[in-house]
């Protein structure tokens, strides 16, 4: 179930610590009414408490940011990842990277153009 964007605003600041009386003062509401929101926040994510609530609110985040990623190619071997690591020198970008020509890299194993890109790094 989608929470809504009260429940998503209240939710954050949970993930930031802060108490039902903080998110009263922030949001200029009553902390019954942050408990409310909490208990339905919790139902909602069919979570055990508000701990376990924060917890799942940020793998559903995470899961979420994973999927709207479009892949990017490699510009060592030519594949798509999710997970390019983009190489930088002076603000310019020189090349983006898969993690697995990345640590091929590291370990010396590939072309000299790969060690020349990472030898650029700081
Ligand atoms: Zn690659």
């Amino acid at each position: 179930m989608k929470l809504s964007p009260r429940e998503q605003e209240i939710i954050k600041f949970l993930c930031d610590g802060f108490s039902d009386k903080e998110i009263a003062q922030e949001l200029s509401i009553s902390a019954r009414t942050v408990q409310t929101h909490v208990t339905r926040i919790v139902l909602k994510l069919d979570a055990k408490n508000r701990t376990n609530a924060v917890f799942k609110y940020i793998h559903l985040l995470d899961a979420e940011r994973q999927n709207n990623l479009s892949p990017e190619k490699c510009g060592i071997c030519g594949l798509y990842n999710n997970h390019i690591i983009q190489i930088e020198q002076g603000g310019q970008n020189i090349e983006k990277i898969c993690p697995e020509c990345f640590s091929q890299a590291m370990y010396g194993l590939v072309s000299k153009k790969v060690k020349e890109i990472v030898d650029k790094m700081d």
